[in-house]
């Protein structure tokens, strides 16, 4: 089978460019070893699809090259993005610069995109899992179990591997690998992080306003501010997620990983003391569970105490209390892992390829894009944001080589 343009992965990245593609006459196919493409994107923002962020910055990313990142997100902003699908029907909804559609829905986002790829005669063959690709003469041949197909132009929008239940298995890291490509260490991003500390299972369920730090050989490295969520394996929450891909390349290259829970971020220690001190002069003479509540969550504050050496109805120091509060340690052992992480870090270089369409640098005519690539972004839509931009870059330029090509072939 013969096409213009073939574009293995039909998730965000592959659908965006493969319209982007089919707009400029080149015919595509869509090859997707699931059985049904954009499954992923129905599970995004909670089943409404955090699709873009007003609030874009290169520094919402994660990449050994930074300046490609924002060269990238300069060409096609999230402007671009929401015009992009508001000409596909997609209302936005703004929330605090998080960018959603206005049904709240992450069905019609996918919709959209099936019906203009629908009006574009796009072909998209499910269960198609590629397997290998070869170069030939201008073009190339991709793989799979059942069939050899035959294009000018590739791009590669395999994703990472996360979630593979929701489809990328990694694979798209071996198929640019074979074509040359390097690949940057993978590790999971925007996950829970598994902890040492045995409290974690008495606090399982507590959610509590925390400021998160993060501290790789004793060097704070990040901090991030909102809801923790304690589990009996450690931490979660979104302060955690934005977080847990500096921490899985610290534990990758064997560095002690810890990170600290702020469950006073406003206040100063010397004021928490005061504080504490106050309320134990106050509540002089009263039983310790009077002192406890309304505190914190009453579980939390309990642990709290017992930590800081209080003991039954006895109170710890004040001062040893307002540290533990300000510094509850998270020794991390362990992420929780690619099937829980909602993205990877790491991927394909980007110095190998042209920050102006996502070109390769080592083959022309082949196109990398999306989570395949270094660059990860935080919680937000930073990271369908990349997929959008990096697809909708590497289809135009794709389409109009196709034609390019033709008239000199
Ligand atoms: C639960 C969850 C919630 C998320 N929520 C958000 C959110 O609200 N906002 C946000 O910005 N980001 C969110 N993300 C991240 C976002 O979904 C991804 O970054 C984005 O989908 C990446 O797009 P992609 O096209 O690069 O890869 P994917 O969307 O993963 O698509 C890759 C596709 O390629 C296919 N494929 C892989 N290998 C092969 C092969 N060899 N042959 C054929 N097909 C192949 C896969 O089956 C898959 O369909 C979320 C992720 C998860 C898991």
């Amino acid at each position: 089978m013969k096409s213009d343009i073939i574009i293995i992965g039909g998730g965000a990245s592959g659908m965006a460019a493969a319209i982007c593609a089919a707009r400029q006459g080149a015919s595509v196919l869509i090859l997707e070893r699931m059985p049904r493409a954009g499954k992923k994107l129905l599970a995004t923002g909670n089943g409404k699809c955090n699709y873009t962020n007003r609030w874009m910055n290169g520094e919402c990313y994660h990449s050994q090259k930074p300046s490609v990142v924002k060269t990238i997100l300069h060409r096609f902003d999230e402007k671009a993005v929401e015009d992009f699908f508001m000409e596909l029907g997609i209302l936005p909804k703004e929330k605090d610069g998080y960018v959603y559609p206005n049904s709240m829905q992450a069905a019609s986002v996918l919709d959209a995109l099936r019906f203009e790829l629908e009006r574009l005669h796009v072909t998209i063959l499910t269960d198609t899992d590629v397997q290998n690709i070869k170069t030939k003469g201008k073009g190339f041949q991709v793989i799979s179990e059942r069939e050899t197909f035959h294009c000018r132009r590739l791009i590669l929008a395999c994703g990472g591997k996360a979630s593979e239940k929701l489809g990328s298995n990694g694979s798209g890291y071996g198929l640019a690998e074979n074509l040359g490509h390097s690949v940057i260490s993978v590790v999971p991003a925007l996950t829970g992080l598994k902890a040492k500390e045995r409290v974690y299972k008495a606090l399982t369920g507590i959610r509590s306003e925390a400021s998160v730090s993060l501290f790789i050989d004793g060097k704070m490295v990040d901090a991030h501010r909102g809801e923790v969520q304690l589990a009996d394996y450690g931490i979660s929450g979104i302060p955690v997620f934005q977080l847990s891909g500096q921490a899985a390349y610290g534990l990758l290259y064997g560095r002690k990983v810890v990170c600290m829970l702020d469950f006073f971020p406003d206040w100063t220690k010397e004021q928490l003391v005061q504080f504490l001190r106050d309320r134990k002069n106050h509540f002089q003479g009263r039983p310790g569970e009077v002192f406890e509540t309304g505190l914190l969550n009453r579980k939390l504050i309990h642990e709290c105490i017992k930590l800081a050496g209080g003991q039954g109805s006895r109170l710890p120091k004040m001062e040893y209390l307002a540290e533990i509060c300000k510094h509850f340690p998270a020794t991390i052992i362990e992420s929780r892992g690619f099937a829980q992480a909602q993205v990877c870090a790491g991927g394909v270089d980007l110095a190998e390829i042209r920050p102006e369409n996502c070109e390769s640098l080592i083959h022309p005519g082949l196109y990398i894009i999306g989570e395949l690539l270094d660059a990860d972004g935080i919680c937000g839509g930073y990271n369908l944001q990349w997929a959008w931009a990096t697809g909708c870059l590497a289809g135009s330029a794709a389409g109009k080589e196709c034609h390019a090509s033709y008239r000199t072939d």
